[in-house]
């Protein structure tokens, strides 16, 4: 089998929205394109629509003039999938059917060379169950881009049981001269992006089932944290009814696994027709959209009480720098620190403001033998304390620590979002289950964590991976929380991979 395929003829097959992008990056890169559609004239209508794009990138001076009729020159549309016969490489981009995808192969299998290889952009079927029935299974790849396809930059390449390793190695480096960048992964449901995104989705939805807060907080908090969207408009956008439908592939694809339960929250919209931007109507209202986080009145901020005791800084991470490099912009703000502590914060007034540690401020009130707590959120402890950011308040604080407590969040520069006591709060929670699932992903060898990062920053511009914020945190801590979840909410959801807590005891793990 030919495993050099920058020069190989390309047959697409499907001129949709992902079709006809593979096709324009195919040809841009310079191979002779064959494109195909079971549609009479959708070939054609989509080679009339990249003529437009890529005249458009000239006009912008994206694209070398003359280049866009080059790249068109090497685009045929075919009538017949029997004129591809001499294509080194089939990259099908069909209907998302695993019946259709089976029989399109069986039938290229037949048509092409024993040489060519043949590429399914399945976004959430097996590539092991597509590829099973092939006289040679062995060369059926995942290759799965992402929309848009000229400007995303991620590829999966993904290996199904069968798949031979120098066909994946193939498309990889093939995916690289396209100017992409590849990563290698297992066929198991999702893939990477797909799967390890879920909880993004999942622990928003959840804390909205529980009514701990408004669908704009959480998405306040979930931006000042640095996502480029909020989980809730980020689905509004995707659509709730194609996001649902990758939630439950998911969910079925792993036998029913708690973790992956799509959310009634969710299911109740989609029933109703609420089902984002498309339909007017999702989380928000459109095209009005997400309404503004109220501000934090200046006159709300906390100042040091005419002789009250120095503020007392717990903790010596990160975030208790932080903390005191807010404190010190204060005017009148005296500070002591308390480097042996067992817990973030501060102390002030009277009561404790704690960085959570994954228990409400109600366990943590009861544990400590202290009424006046509240915990909040994580935040980027390398920034300046700024943005939106969430806090819970124990049911057993006096009415002044209920108003102290934000202030004093305001004061250090935050916006405070109260949330109702639910534990891990908002991001410290979502961003120890995206790692949390990330780490299981490499346990299970569907990834390294190099390609977990890149997958995730790429595929769905988080603003960086899971494993790099692991690296901000501690595999103990993530640990911890998840534990303290799972505690409070005792089901399998928030089950720790062993990944981690294998890396919490500094005992081997897969890939190290
Ligand atoms: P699409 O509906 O825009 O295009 C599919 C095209 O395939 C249509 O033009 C249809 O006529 C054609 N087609 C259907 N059955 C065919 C067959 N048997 N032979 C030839 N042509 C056939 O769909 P799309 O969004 O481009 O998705 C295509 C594939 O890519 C699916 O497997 C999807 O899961 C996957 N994918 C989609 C996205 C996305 O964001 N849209 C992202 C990644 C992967």
């Amino acid at each position: 089998m030919s495993l050099e395929l920058s020069h190989a003829p390309l047959l697409v097959v499907g001129a949709g929205i992902m079709g006809a992008g593979i096709a324009q990056v195919a040809a841009q890169a310079g191979h002779e394109v064959f494109l195909y559609d079971v549609r009479e004239g959708a070939a054609a209508a989509a080679r009339a629509r990249l003529a437009t794009t890529l005249g458009t990138l000239v006009a912008k001076g994206k694209l070398a003039a003359g280049e866009d009729a080059a790249t068109l020159g090497r685009i045929t549309p075919l009538a017949r999938l029997e004129d591809a016969a001499r294509a080194g490489l089939a990259i099908e981009a069909i209907v998302e059917d695993l019946g259709a995808k089976r029989a399109l192969f069986a039938q290229l299998e037949a048509l092409l060379g024993d040489e060519a290889v043949l590429a399914t952009n399945t976004s959430s079927i097996s590539v092991t169950a597509i590829a099973n029935g092939l006289k040679q299974p062995g060369r059926l790849v995942g290759m799965h881009f992402f929309n848009p396809v000229p400007l995303m930059k991620l590829v999966e390449v993904v290996s199904g049981l069968h798949t031979q390793p120098q066909v994946a190695q193939a498309i990889f480096a093939l995916s690289q001269s396209w100017g992409k960048v590849p990563v290698h992964a297992r066929s198991t449901p999702g893939f990477i992006v797909n799967r390890i995104a879920r909880p993004y989705y999942a622990e928003t939805l959840a804390l909205l089932l529980e009514q701990a807060a408004a669908p704009h907080e959480l998405d306040a908090c979930l931006k000042a944290a640095g996502f480029r969207m909020g989980p809730c408009e980020l689905m509004d956008l995707i659509g709730h009814d194609t996001n649902l439908a990758v939630t439950c592939s998911v969910y079925e694809a792993n036998f029913s696994d708690k973790r992956f339960m799509p959310s009634l929250v969710q299911r109740e919209m989609v029933e109703g027709g609420l089902l984002g931007r498309k339909s007017g109507q999702g989380f928000y209202r459109y095209p009005e959209g997400v309404p503004a986080l109220a501000a934090w009145p200046r006159s709300a901020q906390a100042s040091p009480q005419a002789g009250a005791q120095p503020v007392v800084v717990h903790g010596d991470d990160g975030f208790a720098e932080a903390l005191c490099a807010a404190l010190s912009r204060l005017p009148s703000c005296t500070m002591e620190r308390d480097l042996g502590s067992t817990w973030t914060g501060l102390a002030v007034d009277g009561g404790q403001l704690r960085l959570t540690d994954g228990r409400t401020a109600g366990e943590v009130a009861a544990t400590a033998g202290q009424a006046d707590i509240a915990v909040f959120d994580r935040f980027d402890p390398r920034q300046p304390c700024a943005g939106a950011l969430a806090f819970a308040l124990a049911g057993s604080a006096g009415d002044a620590w209920q108003a102290r407590a934000p202030s004093w969040l305001a004061a250090l520069g935050f916006t405070p979002v109260r949330l109702a006591d639910a534990p891990g709060l908002v991001v410290a929670r979502t961003l120890a289950m995206l790692i949390n699932e990330a780490a299981d992903a490499v346990l299970q060898g569907v990834c390294s964590t190099e390609g977990a990062d890149a997958a995730m920053t790429l595929g769905v511009n988080y603003p960086q991976g899971p494993f790099q914020w692991l690296g901000r945190w501690s595999p103990a801590g993530v640990v911890a929380l998840l534990d303290a979840l799972d505690a409070h909410y005792r089901g399998e959801r928030y089950r720790a991979s062993p990944w981690l807590r294998r890396q919490a005891w500094a005992l081997p793990w897969p890939g190290r």
